[in-house]
């Protein structure tokens, strides 16, 4: 049985899974509500045992085909795909601003053509990986990438359809067939996904969508010995039970896990530039990995570097994220919300000092301020715990040394900015252990560099041919020069 399609502002969305290339209905559903007003948006299936192993099932029957496809043939299915994606770009915008709250016009302008690149990007990067020779004196070796079997993809709310065809699009490119386990909190342009895999004519079982919560389908998926890989984006305490569970199986993940980044500012750093990329952490109300929430600034700078970041965050027009003008949207959920109001609380009762904000934005009931705390201690649950709202913490260093240490002194390493002269700024960076870090910039990123964290942000790196050395399966084909005559002493 199927459902009728949810109507999100005029755009259809199916509320269904999609397996073996059709849709398929649940008897269970959940609940969405917008975080732009609490509106209920609809009732979408709830992944039961049954569709679960389904899923599986046509994952595996449509592997040998496709992924014996090879890249070559593979990438016109790709490119349709990112076709079909760019013909629903309007959908794509208003239905993931209605559901996650994520700006229109980021969407519009970042979050879909980035969707669709995503898709051709690892197409054509695919090419160039098949075959890799080495010739030594004694054999000729072909590396080979080949397609590992069927990967399970569970992504986070924050930026669904982004991070979803980030690791689709690398999947399918090697050969794999695919499992998708969208967030809960944010199910509903995975689905649009589906209407275009359909349309760009995947066969089907080549991407299968199961929707549920974490604790049902995505617990019961990732502890199927039948997966090959399992990409994973969200917070360290899920990766911890996803990591046990793929550990039973020996099955190889992934993990792109939260952060505490520092966002350094130097004595020698141009403060306008870098208090303006600084308020640029309020970003999706702070609710983005790799922003750089602790900032560091040097202490014969930061009265004045306070005095300009307040200038540009007082500028922001915080609203509903429909409207173009609007920079800063809602909070996604209540139950998030409450953890944002519970840290500022915490860190309040810890001596912490409010600059500004601290409490609930009276646009909406799920808004909040954009907040900076100062006063806090390097061991504060402030300064080392993910918060994953509008909220960033001050502090002051005096020495290179100071910022290194205070920069390394969290159990996180996933990104980090540093604002200075660019050699001194550069030579700061070089010593925070971290995935990645901006110099005098924020964000610049390219597919084919490697995403990722280090210690508490994650395992493995995403980009380029890092994504094909996780999604494929390299093997070493040895063919000797010479003839080969068999020795107990032959090494
Ligand atoms: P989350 O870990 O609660 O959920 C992420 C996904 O995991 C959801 O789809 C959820 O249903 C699923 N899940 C939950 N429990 C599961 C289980 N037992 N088995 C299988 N799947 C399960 O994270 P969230 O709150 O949705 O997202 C916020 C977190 O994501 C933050 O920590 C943020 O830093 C992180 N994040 C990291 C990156 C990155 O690239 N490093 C990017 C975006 C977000």
């Amino acid at each position: 049985m199927t459902s009728s399609p949810l109507n999100i502002a005029g755009h259809p969305v199916s509320p269904d899974h999609f397996i073996n290339g059709a849709r398929v209905g649940s008897a269970q559903c959940f609940e969405v509500f917008s975080p732009i007003d609490q509106q209920l948006l609809g009732r979408v299936a709830e992944g039961g045992a049954a569709d679960c192993e389904a899923a599986v099932q046509a994952a595996q029957a449509a592997f040998p085909a496709w992924s014996a496809l090879g890249a070559a043939r593979r990438k016109p299915f790709l490119d349709r795909l990112a076709e079909e994606i760019g013909k629903r770009a309007e959908a794509f915008c208003v239905v993931e601003s209605n559901d996650a709250g994520v700006l229109l016009s980021r969407m519009r302008h970042g979050v879909v053509p980035r969707a669709m690149l995503n898709i051709s990007f690892f197409a054509e990067h695919a090419l160039g990986l098949q075959e890799r020779p080495i010739e030594t004196e004694q054999a000729h070796h072909r590396v080979r990438h080949d397609p590992a079997g069927v990967v399970l993809i569970i992504t986070p709310w924050n930026a669904p359809l982004m991070l979803t065809t980030w690791k689709l699009g690398p999947a399918l490119a090697a050969g794999n067939t695919v499992i998708i386990k969208p967030p809960e909190w944010a199910p509903l342009t995975c689905s649009l996904l589906a209407d275009c895999v359909a349309a760009a004519g995947l066969p089907p079982g080549v991407v299968n969508i199961v929707q549920g919560s974490g604790a049902g389908p995505g617990a019961r998926l990732v502890a199927d010995p039948r997966l090959a890989r399992i990409s994973f984006t969200g917070s360290v305490a899920t990766a911890r039970l996803i990591a046990q569970a793929a550990g039973a199986n020996l099955v190889p993940c992934s993990l792109e896990l939260g952060g505490k980044s520092p966002f350094i500012v130097l004595e020698d750093a141009d403060l306008d530039n870098a208090a303006a990329t600084a308020a640029l952490m309020y970003r999706n109300a702070g609710q983005v990995c790799l922003a750089g929430t602790r900032l560091l600034v040097h202490e014969r700078v930061l009265t004045r570097f306070k005095e300009v970041m307040r200038g540009f965050v007082d500028k922001l027009t915080i609203g509903d994220p429909r409207d173009e003008a609007t920079e800063i949207g809602p909070i996604i959920h209540p139950r998030q919300l409450e953890r944002v109001k519970g840290f500022v609380e915490r860190a309040r009762q810890a001596g912490a000092t409010i600059e500004w904000g601290g409490a609930p934005h009276p646009f909406g009931a799920q808004y909040y301020q954009p907040t900076l705390l100062s006063g806090v201690a390097q061991d504060s649950e402030i300064v080392q715990q993910e918060v994953f709202g509008p909220v960033l913490t001050l502090q002051g260093f005096s020495t290179d040394e100071q910022v290194v240490q205070m920069a390394n002194g969290t159990d996180y390493g996933l990104g980090g900015v540093c604002y200075g002269e660019t050699a001194h700024a550069t030579a700061i960076a070089d010593q925070v252990r971290t995935g990645f870090i901006w110099v005098n910039s924020f964000g610049i990123r390219d597919l084919a560099a490697p995403f990722g964290g280090i210690k508490r942000s994650g395992i493995g790196r995403e980009g380029g041919d890092w994504s094909f050395e996780f999604f494929c399966d390299v093997k070493d084909v040895v063919v000797p020069k010479k003839p080969f005559k068999a020795s107990f002493s032959h090494r």
